[in-house]
């Protein structure tokens, strides 16, 4: 199974040699893909293997599938998915990597709430540019192609999408306002009248609130000339863009036209998946994940659906099953989902014990 690539020189421990670093409630593996995602691959693997050991007989099919490239977009999971609709497998839940149980994410929320993401993003990208006839840098036109680009970013990024609530936030904030203190209660409570506000005020916080309640666009490339003493003939950005549930590709290729208001920046689609179907949370299956959080990771935590930021293999799986979900049964502090991607990538050995705990509960129950 993939990881992302780690740069040695951060690591305080050896990246892949999954060192147990600190004592007791402290102790921790230190690994790449201690938490994303081979700490839930070998959770799975332990559940399964206790149960078979234990003689269990599950009374419904269960299937183990690994996708062996989510981290690249591979087609790992679009392979497996391919296979089972070949086969005629409906699965009556779909359980994938996501949110984790978490402390004080929510704003005013105190309790443990375990994060079971019901819907994911859309994510595309979309080429800008702006093209010249080009020259030398001494004599340079009025206005450049890297000027006029520069315009378009700018645009963009003064006028963010809208905010709004849409039906996965409303539900976790209807889900955790019996535990917010007034007078973040009430307004969690009456979104009906309260939720414009609410939304307004989540696009002004941190960058995981703002990226709830609104599309995202950002330029992560920018490419021009190929020399710093010559022209661009044509200046591009990719613009990668988070699609909010209810938003389409082609909804936000149109603003993103109308923001930058300039005829003479093309901008094309260089790929594009819409938001992914928006899985229940009540019924059945939801109540089996539900009840496997409190049974192995605690009485208080509250089991709440949200809306998962990343993109993920469960996109895939959406076209087989009706209630895919996703989410990871880790405890993580903050700054341990901050080493996610990121150096000193870790999990405790007490919580990663516990995971085990809620695959063996989720698979088990009657
Ligand atoms: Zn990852």
């Amino acid at each position: 199974m993939d990881v992302v690539p780690v740069v040695p020189e951060e690591w305080s421990t050896e990246p892949f040699a999954a060192d147990i670093v600190g004592e007791g409630a402290d102790a921790a593996i230190h690994a790449r893909g201690a938490i994303d995602d081979k700490g839930a691959l070998v959770a799975i693997l332990e559940a399964v293997e206790e149960l078979v050991t234990a003689g269990f007989t599950p009374a419904h099919d269960v299937y183990l599938a690994f996708g062996h490239n989510e981290e690249t977009m591979g087609d790992g999971a679009e392979a497996i998915v391919g296979l089972l609709r070949k086969r005629g497998v409906r699965p009556a839940l779909v359980l994938d990597e996501g949110g984790a149980v978490v402390d004080g994410v929510i704003p005013g929320v105190t309790v443990p709430t375990a994060m079971v993401g019901v819907a994911e993003r859309g994510v595309m990208t979309l080429e800008l540019t702006a093209r010249e006839a080009g020259g030398h840098a001494s004599t340079p036109p009025d206005f450049p192609a890297t000027a006029r680009l520069a315009r378009a970013i700018d645009r963009l990024h003064r006028r963010p999408f809208p905010t709004r609530l849409v039906p996965p936030v409303r539900a976790m904030l209807a889900t955790v306002a019996p535990h917010a203190p007034q007078p973040l209660r009430a307004l969690f409570s009456s979104l009906g009248l309260t939720g414009p506000l609410v939304a307004a005020i989540f696009g002004r916080l941190d960058p995981e609130m703002r990226a709830i309640v609104r599309t995202t666009a950002v330029a992560t490339r920018l490419r021009g000339a190929p020399g710093d003493n010559v022209l661009a003939t044509s200046a591009s950005a990719s613009v990668n863009i988070r699609l909010l549930t209810g938003d389409t590709v082609a909804d936000a290729m149109d603003r993103v036209r109308r923001v930058i208001a300039d005829p003479e920046v093309e901008v094309t689609l260089a790929h594009g998946s819409e938001p992914s179907p928006v899985s229940p949370w009540r019924g059945e299956a939801w109540r089996r994940i539900a009840g496997a959080v409190t049974r192995a990771l605690g009485e208080e935590v509250v089991t709440t659906p949200y809306l998962q930021l990343g993109a993920s293999d469960s996109r895939w799986f959406t076209a087989i099953s009706d209630h895919v979900y996703r989410f990871t049964p880790f405890h993580l502090t903050r700054s341990e989902r901050d080493a996610l991607h990121a150096h000193n990538e870790r999990i405790r050995v007490d919580v990663w014990l516990r995971g085990i705990g809620f695959y063996r509960e989720l698979i088990s129950a009657g």
